[in-house]
Protein backbone atom coordinates (compact mmCIF):
# COMPACT_ATOMS: atom_id res chain seq x y z
CA UNK A 1 0.00 0.00 0.00
CA UNK A 2 1.59 3.13 -1.10
CA UNK A 3 2.07 6.14 2.39
CA UNK A 4 0.65 9.02 2.62
CA UNK A 5 3.95 10.19 3.15
CA UNK A 6 5.42 8.97 -0.54
CA UNK A 7 2.58 10.90 -1.93
CA UNK A 8 2.82 14.12 0.14
CA UNK A 9 6.72 13.30 -1.10
CA UNK A 10 5.93 13.75 -4.86
CA UNK A 11 3.49 16.98 -4.08
CA UNK A 12 6.29 18.07 -2.43
CA UNK A 13 8.40 18.11 -5.27
CA UNK A 14 5.77 20.06 -7.70
CA UNK A 15 6.02 23.38 -9.19
CA UNK A 16 2.57 24.40 -7.76
CA UNK A 17 2.45 27.22 -10.30
CA UNK A 18 2.79 25.17 -13.06
CA UNK A 19 -0.22 22.49 -12.28
CA UNK A 20 -1.87 20.43 -14.97
CA UNK A 21 -5.16 18.06 -14.03
CA UNK A 22 -4.95 14.50 -15.83
CA UNK A 23 -6.86 11.83 -16.48
CA UNK A 24 -7.63 8.52 -18.35
CA UNK A 25 -9.56 9.24 -21.69
CA UNK A 26 -12.95 7.73 -21.15
CA UNK A 27 -15.86 8.46 -18.68
CA UNK A 28 -15.98 11.98 -17.65
CA UNK A 29 -12.74 13.39 -19.19
CA UNK A 30 -13.96 15.74 -21.29
CA UNK A 31 -15.74 17.94 -18.54
CA UNK A 32 -12.50 17.14 -16.36
CA UNK A 33 -9.81 18.69 -18.77
CA UNK A 34 -12.65 21.29 -19.98
CA UNK A 35 -12.59 22.11 -16.21
CA UNK A 36 -9.07 22.68 -15.62
CA UNK A 37 -8.61 24.96 -18.47
CA UNK A 38 -11.49 27.18 -17.39
CA UNK A 39 -9.30 27.01 -13.72
CA UNK A 40 -6.62 27.53 -15.58
CA UNK A 41 -4.92 24.29 -14.86
CA UNK A 42 -3.32 22.79 -17.77
CA UNK A 43 -5.06 19.11 -19.01
CA UNK A 44 -3.48 16.13 -19.49
CA UNK A 45 -5.29 13.04 -20.85
CA UNK A 46 -3.66 9.90 -21.03
CA UNK A 47 -5.79 7.91 -23.87
CA UNK A 48 -5.30 4.65 -25.51
CA UNK A 49 -4.48 5.02 -29.63
CA UNK A 50 -7.88 5.02 -31.36
CA UNK A 51 -9.84 7.08 -29.30
CA UNK A 52 -7.90 11.03 -29.08
CA UNK A 53 -10.81 12.50 -31.58
CA UNK A 54 -13.20 13.92 -28.85
CA UNK A 55 -10.15 14.90 -26.83
CA UNK A 56 -8.37 16.79 -30.36
CA UNK A 57 -11.50 18.06 -31.50
CA UNK A 58 -13.36 19.68 -28.80
CA UNK A 59 -9.93 21.22 -27.82
CA UNK A 60 -10.09 20.54 -24.05
CA UNK A 61 -6.56 18.89 -23.98
CA UNK A 62 -3.41 20.86 -24.10
CA UNK A 63 -1.33 17.94 -23.89
CA UNK A 64 -2.49 14.08 -25.01
CA UNK A 65 -0.17 10.98 -23.87
CA UNK A 66 -1.02 8.19 -26.18
CA UNK A 67 -0.39 4.93 -24.65
CA UNK A 68 -0.70 1.42 -26.56
CA UNK A 69 -3.35 -0.06 -23.79
CA UNK A 70 -5.48 1.80 -20.80
CA UNK A 71 -3.04 -0.56 -18.49
CA UNK A 72 -0.28 1.50 -19.40
CA UNK A 73 -0.92 4.42 -16.89
CA UNK A 74 0.55 2.47 -14.51
CA UNK A 75 3.88 2.06 -16.31
CA UNK A 76 6.72 4.29 -14.87
CA UNK A 77 7.23 6.05 -18.00
CA UNK A 78 3.80 7.09 -17.81
CA UNK A 79 3.66 8.12 -13.99
CA UNK A 80 6.83 9.85 -14.45
CA UNK A 81 5.56 12.42 -17.47
CA UNK A 82 2.82 12.82 -14.97
CA UNK A 83 4.59 13.73 -11.90
CA UNK A 84 6.74 15.66 -14.63
CA UNK A 85 3.75 17.79 -15.56
CA UNK A 86 3.30 18.34 -11.92
CA UNK A 87 -0.47 16.13 -12.52
CA UNK A 88 -2.79 15.80 -9.69
CA UNK A 89 -4.91 13.01 -11.32
CA UNK A 90 -8.93 12.70 -11.07
CA UNK A 91 -10.01 8.92 -11.09
CA UNK A 92 -13.20 8.31 -12.51
CA UNK A 93 -14.63 4.90 -13.26
CA UNK A 94 -13.03 4.30 -16.40
CA UNK A 95 -9.69 4.86 -14.60
CA UNK A 96 -10.92 2.42 -11.63
CA UNK A 97 -11.74 -0.34 -14.12
CA UNK A 98 -8.79 -0.01 -16.43
CA UNK A 99 -6.01 0.81 -13.64
CA UNK A 100 -7.36 -1.36 -10.82
CA UNK A 101 -7.92 -0.70 -7.11
CA UNK A 102 -4.61 -2.93 -6.47
CA UNK A 103 -2.74 -0.81 -9.32
CA UNK A 104 -4.49 2.31 -7.52
CA UNK A 105 -3.42 1.36 -3.86
CA UNK A 106 -0.08 -0.22 -4.14
CA UNK A 107 1.85 1.37 -7.81
CA UNK A 108 0.00 4.15 -8.72
CA UNK A 109 2.32 6.92 -7.53
CA UNK A 110 1.03 10.25 -8.51
CA UNK A 111 -1.27 12.69 -6.29
CA UNK A 112 -4.80 11.97 -6.99
CA UNK A 113 -7.34 14.62 -6.16
CA UNK A 114 -9.79 12.80 -3.90
CA UNK A 115 -9.40 9.31 -1.42
CA UNK A 116 -8.44 6.44 -3.07
CA UNK A 117 -8.91 4.03 -0.30
CA UNK A 118 -12.25 4.82 -0.29
CA UNK A 119 -12.65 3.93 -4.02
CA UNK A 120 -13.00 0.04 -2.81
CA UNK A 121 -15.50 0.72 -0.68
CA UNK A 122 -17.71 1.09 -3.69
CA UNK A 123 -16.84 -1.59 -5.85
CA UNK A 124 -17.35 -4.33 -3.25
CA UNK A 125 -20.97 -4.82 -2.53
CA UNK A 126 -20.80 -5.76 1.33
CA UNK A 127 -18.50 -2.41 1.91
CA UNK A 128 -20.58 -0.28 -0.18
CA UNK A 129 -23.71 -1.77 2.13
CA UNK A 130 -21.38 -1.30 5.24
CA UNK A 131 -21.13 2.42 4.60
CA UNK A 132 -24.59 3.07 3.24
CA UNK A 133 -25.82 0.94 6.72
CA UNK A 134 -23.21 3.24 9.20
CA UNK A 135 -24.50 6.40 7.40
CA UNK A 136 -28.04 5.32 8.52
CA UNK A 137 -29.63 5.71 4.89
CA UNK A 138 -32.36 3.78 3.75
CA UNK A 139 -31.27 0.60 1.71
CA UNK A 140 -33.21 -2.01 -0.06
CA UNK A 141 -33.37 -4.80 1.95
CA UNK A 142 -31.21 -7.86 0.81
CA UNK A 143 -32.44 -11.58 0.75
CA UNK A 144 -29.53 -13.55 1.28
CA UNK A 145 -31.50 -17.12 -0.28
CA UNK A 146 -34.11 -17.49 -2.97
CA UNK A 147 -35.68 -19.30 -0.69
CA UNK A 148 -36.55 -15.83 1.62
CA UNK A 149 -38.12 -13.92 -1.45
CA UNK A 150 -41.34 -12.59 -0.11
CA UNK A 151 -41.92 -10.06 -2.69
CA UNK A 152 -40.47 -8.62 -5.71
CA UNK A 153 -36.98 -8.59 -6.08
CA UNK A 154 -34.27 -7.48 -8.76
CA UNK A 155 -31.56 -10.13 -9.05
CA UNK A 156 -27.89 -8.55 -10.09
CA UNK A 157 -25.10 -10.27 -11.32
CA UNK A 158 -21.36 -9.09 -10.71
CA UNK A 159 -18.36 -8.47 -13.32
CA UNK A 160 -18.20 -6.01 -15.80
CA UNK A 161 -21.15 -6.80 -17.59
CA UNK A 162 -23.06 -3.73 -16.42
CA UNK A 163 -27.04 -4.42 -16.01
CA UNK A 164 -27.25 -7.25 -18.40
CA UNK A 165 -28.89 -11.05 -17.23
CA UNK A 166 -30.56 -8.40 -14.34
CA UNK A 167 -33.90 -9.86 -13.89
CA UNK A 168 -36.80 -9.19 -11.69
CA UNK A 169 -39.06 -12.05 -9.91
CA UNK A 170 -41.29 -12.54 -6.79
CA UNK A 171 -40.75 -15.78 -5.36
CA UNK A 172 -38.20 -18.80 -5.39
CA UNK A 173 -39.83 -20.60 -8.22
CA UNK A 174 -39.81 -17.65 -10.52
CA UNK A 175 -36.28 -17.05 -9.75
CA UNK A 176 -34.99 -20.82 -10.24
CA UNK A 177 -37.19 -20.66 -13.60
CA UNK A 178 -35.53 -17.34 -14.81
CA UNK A 179 -32.26 -18.13 -14.28
CA UNK A 180 -32.17 -21.30 -15.62
CA UNK A 181 -33.33 -19.47 -18.68
CA UNK A 182 -31.01 -17.02 -18.69
CA UNK A 183 -28.27 -19.59 -18.21
CA UNK A 184 -29.58 -21.56 -21.40
CA UNK A 185 -29.23 -18.47 -23.54
CA UNK A 186 -25.80 -18.25 -22.14
CA UNK A 187 -25.99 -14.41 -20.65
CA UNK A 188 -25.10 -15.91 -17.15
CA UNK A 189 -23.06 -19.11 -15.94
CA UNK A 190 -23.76 -21.17 -12.61
CA UNK A 191 -20.61 -19.54 -10.86
CA UNK A 192 -22.76 -15.85 -11.71
CA UNK A 193 -25.89 -17.26 -10.18
CA UNK A 194 -23.80 -18.62 -7.32
CA UNK A 195 -22.91 -15.20 -6.23
CA UNK A 196 -26.41 -13.47 -6.88
CA UNK A 197 -27.27 -10.65 -5.01
CA UNK A 198 -31.05 -10.58 -4.77
CA UNK A 199 -32.39 -7.34 -3.78
CA UNK A 200 -35.68 -5.72 -3.06
CA UNK A 201 -37.05 -4.21 -5.99
CA UNK A 202 -37.74 -0.68 -4.91
CA UNK A 203 -40.69 1.11 -6.92
CA UNK A 204 -39.91 4.41 -7.51
CA UNK A 205 -38.39 6.69 -9.76
CA UNK A 206 -34.55 7.18 -10.04
CA UNK A 207 -32.35 10.32 -9.03
CA UNK A 208 -28.79 9.33 -9.17
CA UNK A 209 -27.28 13.30 -6.99
CA UNK A 210 -23.93 14.45 -7.77
CA UNK A 211 -22.31 15.64 -4.49
CA UNK A 212 -19.26 17.48 -3.52
CA UNK A 213 -17.86 17.34 -0.77
CA UNK A 214 -15.66 20.54 0.06
CA UNK A 215 -12.45 20.60 1.84
CA UNK A 216 -11.92 23.78 0.84
CA UNK A 217 -15.35 25.39 1.66
CA UNK A 218 -15.76 22.90 4.48
CA UNK A 219 -19.08 21.67 3.16
CA UNK A 220 -21.19 19.03 1.28
CA UNK A 221 -22.71 20.23 -1.67
CA UNK A 222 -25.55 18.80 -3.97
CA UNK A 223 -24.48 19.97 -7.40
CA UNK A 224 -26.90 18.10 -9.83
CA UNK A 225 -28.53 14.84 -10.55
CA UNK A 226 -29.61 12.49 -13.46
CA UNK A 227 -31.87 9.88 -13.97
CA UNK A 228 -30.17 6.56 -15.79
CA UNK A 229 -31.26 5.51 -19.31
CA UNK A 230 -30.34 1.81 -19.89
CA UNK A 231 -31.24 -0.74 -22.39
CA UNK A 232 -33.14 -2.63 -23.01
CA UNK A 233 -35.64 -1.77 -20.31
CA UNK A 234 -35.94 1.92 -21.05
CA UNK A 235 -37.06 0.19 -24.83
CA UNK A 236 -39.04 -2.15 -23.52
CA UNK A 237 -40.82 -0.23 -21.38
CA UNK A 238 -42.25 1.51 -24.55
CA UNK A 239 -43.78 -1.59 -25.67
CA UNK A 240 -47.83 -1.83 -24.96
CA UNK A 241 -47.99 -4.70 -22.32
CA UNK A 242 -49.61 -6.79 -24.41
CA UNK A 243 -46.97 -6.82 -26.86
CA UNK A 244 -43.89 -7.47 -24.07
CA UNK A 245 -45.93 -10.44 -23.23
CA UNK A 246 -46.11 -12.06 -26.69
CA UNK A 247 -42.42 -11.02 -27.35
CA UNK A 248 -41.35 -13.23 -24.40
CA UNK A 249 -38.09 -10.35 -24.43
CA UNK A 250 -35.71 -10.51 -21.11
CA UNK A 251 -34.81 -7.09 -20.03
CA UNK A 252 -31.23 -5.96 -19.08
CA UNK A 253 -30.33 -3.04 -17.44
CA UNK A 254 -27.04 -2.06 -19.29
CA UNK A 255 -26.62 1.73 -18.71
CA UNK A 256 -26.28 3.80 -21.85
CA UNK A 257 -26.71 7.22 -21.40
CA UNK A 258 -28.11 9.89 -19.01
CA UNK A 259 -30.94 12.05 -18.22
CA UNK A 260 -30.83 15.39 -16.81
CA UNK A 261 -33.51 15.66 -14.26
CA UNK A 262 -34.25 17.96 -10.82
CA UNK A 263 -35.95 16.99 -7.63
CA UNK A 264 -38.81 18.87 -6.16
CA UNK A 265 -37.67 21.51 -4.61
CA UNK A 266 -39.07 20.52 -0.99
CA UNK A 267 -37.10 16.79 -1.31
CA UNK A 268 -33.98 18.64 -1.41
CA UNK A 269 -33.65 18.91 2.35
CA UNK A 270 -33.37 14.98 2.46
CA UNK A 271 -30.62 14.76 -0.03
CA UNK A 272 -28.37 17.24 1.70
CA UNK A 273 -29.03 15.22 4.80
CA UNK A 274 -28.18 12.32 3.23
CA UNK A 275 -25.31 13.23 1.91
CA UNK A 276 -23.96 14.71 5.33
CA UNK A 277 -24.30 11.58 6.37
CA UNK A 278 -22.66 9.65 4.21
CA UNK A 279 -19.32 11.70 4.28
CA UNK A 280 -19.28 11.53 8.60
CA UNK A 281 -19.62 7.45 7.83
CA UNK A 282 -16.94 7.81 4.85
CA UNK A 283 -14.56 9.86 7.61
CA UNK A 284 -15.50 6.74 10.46
CA UNK A 285 -14.37 4.39 7.72
CA UNK A 286 -10.96 6.40 6.00
CA UNK A 287 -9.92 8.85 7.23
CA UNK A 288 -10.45 12.00 5.88
CA UNK A 289 -13.51 10.30 4.45
CA UNK A 290 -14.84 11.61 1.20
CA UNK A 291 -13.10 14.57 -0.63
CA UNK A 292 -14.32 16.03 -4.02
CA UNK A 293 -16.89 14.47 -6.21
CA UNK A 294 -19.40 11.41 -5.10
CA UNK A 295 -23.04 10.02 -6.01
CA UNK A 296 -25.58 8.64 -4.55
CA UNK A 297 -27.93 6.42 -6.93
CA UNK A 298 -31.38 6.86 -5.36
CA UNK A 299 -35.46 5.82 -5.91
CA UNK A 300 -38.11 7.71 -4.35
CA UNK A 301 -40.83 6.14 -3.58
CA UNK A 302 -44.46 7.11 -4.00
CA UNK A 303 -43.71 7.93 0.48
CA UNK A 304 -40.87 9.89 -0.94
CA UNK A 305 -38.59 8.51 0.77
CA UNK A 306 -35.44 8.18 -1.09
CA UNK A 307 -33.56 4.41 -1.01
CA UNK A 308 -30.12 4.23 -2.01
CA UNK A 309 -29.18 1.59 -4.19
CA UNK A 310 -25.85 2.49 -5.18
CA UNK A 311 -22.76 4.65 -4.16
CA UNK A 312 -19.72 6.18 -6.61
CA UNK A 313 -17.25 6.92 -4.71
CA UNK A 314 -15.75 9.16 -7.10
CA UNK A 315 -17.17 11.44 -10.02
CA UNK A 316 -20.08 9.55 -11.45
CA UNK A 317 -20.90 9.40 -15.31
CA UNK A 318 -23.90 10.81 -15.05
CA UNK A 319 -22.05 14.01 -14.26
CA UNK A 320 -21.62 14.20 -18.09
CA UNK A 321 -25.05 15.81 -18.23
CA UNK A 322 -23.17 18.96 -18.25
CA UNK A 323 -25.67 21.52 -16.74
CA UNK A 324 -25.72 20.71 -12.98
CA UNK A 325 -28.87 23.52 -11.90
CA UNK A 326 -27.59 23.63 -7.72
CA UNK A 327 -23.99 24.64 -9.22
CA UNK A 328 -25.39 27.27 -11.16
CA UNK A 329 -27.18 28.43 -8.10
CA UNK A 330 -24.16 28.66 -6.44
CA UNK A 331 -21.88 30.07 -8.53
CA UNK A 332 -23.80 32.24 -10.99
CA UNK A 333 -22.27 30.38 -13.92
CA UNK A 334 -22.56 26.96 -15.14
CA UNK A 335 -19.51 24.72 -13.36
CA UNK A 336 -19.58 20.75 -14.54
CA UNK A 337 -17.78 18.71 -12.09
CA UNK A 338 -15.13 18.77 -13.85
CA UNK A 339 -14.61 22.47 -12.88
CA UNK A 340 -15.83 21.74 -9.29
CA UNK A 341 -12.89 19.45 -9.00
CA UNK A 342 -10.50 22.23 -11.01
CA UNK A 343 -11.47 25.12 -8.61
CA UNK A 344 -11.14 23.44 -5.22
CA UNK A 345 -7.60 21.90 -6.58
CA UNK A 346 -6.82 25.78 -7.50
CA UNK A 347 -8.38 27.29 -3.84
CA UNK A 348 -6.83 24.36 -2.16
CA UNK A 349 -3.48 25.34 -3.88
CA UNK A 350 -4.12 28.91 -3.44
CA UNK A 351 -4.66 28.20 0.72
CA UNK A 352 -2.06 25.90 1.12
CA UNK A 353 -4.39 22.84 1.55
CA UNK A 354 -3.57 21.15 -1.67
CA UNK A 355 -2.36 18.43 1.26
CA UNK A 356 -5.72 17.71 1.86
CA UNK A 357 -7.62 17.09 -1.01
CA UNK A 358 -5.12 14.44 -2.42
CA UNK A 359 -4.13 10.96 -1.58
P1 LIG B 1 -27.01 -1.21 -10.57
O1 LIG B 1 -26.17 -2.18 -11.37
O2 LIG B 1 -27.10 -1.56 -9.12
O3 LIG B 1 -26.56 0.23 -10.80
O4 LIG B 1 -28.48 -1.28 -11.15
C1 LIG B 1 -28.78 -1.02 -12.51
C2 LIG B 1 -30.21 -0.55 -12.64
O5 LIG B 1 -31.14 -1.49 -12.11
C3 LIG B 1 -30.53 0.74 -11.90
O6 LIG B 1 -30.13 1.90 -12.56
C4 LIG B 1 -32.04 0.64 -11.78
O7 LIG B 1 -32.68 0.93 -13.01
C5 LIG B 1 -32.23 -0.83 -11.51
N1 LIG B 1 -32.21 -1.13 -10.06
C6 LIG B 1 -31.13 -1.43 -9.32
N2 LIG B 1 -31.44 -1.69 -8.05
C7 LIG B 1 -32.77 -1.56 -7.96
C8 LIG B 1 -33.72 -1.73 -6.89
N3 LIG B 1 -33.34 -2.10 -5.67
N4 LIG B 1 -35.04 -1.52 -7.18
C9 LIG B 1 -35.42 -1.14 -8.42
N5 LIG B 1 -34.59 -1.01 -9.46
C10 LIG B 1 -33.28 -1.20 -9.25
Amino acid sequence: MLSREEILEVLSEYDLKDLSIATLGSHTALHILKGAKEEGLRSVVVCEEGRTTPYERLGVADEIIVVESFQDMLDEEVQERLRELNAIVVPHGSFVAYVGLDGIENEFCVPMFGNRRLLRWESERYLERKLLERAGVKVPKVFDSPEDIDRPVIVKFPGARGGRGYFICSDSEEFEEKAERLIEDGVIDEEDLEQAHIEEYVVGTNFCVHYFRSVVEDTVEVLGMDRRYETNIDGLVRMPASDQLEAGLEPSYVISGNIPVVVRESLLVQLYEMGDRVVRASEDIEEPGFIGPFCLQTLCTENLEFYVFELSARIDGGTNVTFLPYAYLKFGEIVTMGRRIAKEVREARDKGLLEDVVT
